[in-house]
């Protein structure tokens, strides 16, 4: 089974799943945050903004359409 490629034009904005590296609780952060998110258990920082897409400083374990 072949299945072509199709080329999805990069969304403006997505929201991931992030697990925070200090303490594992994962929570949603918005792909193009303006501003800094913390872990709402431990308050490590899980992105941080740049301008246009966040940084993200946890792991991103699913991406949200
Ligand atoms: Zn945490």
């Amino acid at each position: 089974m072949k299945k072509s490629k199709v080329l999805v034009p990069e969304p403006n904005s997505k929201f991931l799943r992030v697990k925070c590296n200090s303490c594992g609780n994962e929570q949603t952060v918005f792909s193009h945050s303006s501003f800094p998110v913390r872990c709402t258990s431990c308050g490590e920082q899980l992105a941080s903004p740049t301008g246009g897409k966040a940084k993200i400083l946890g792991e991103v374990t699913r991406v949200l359409a």
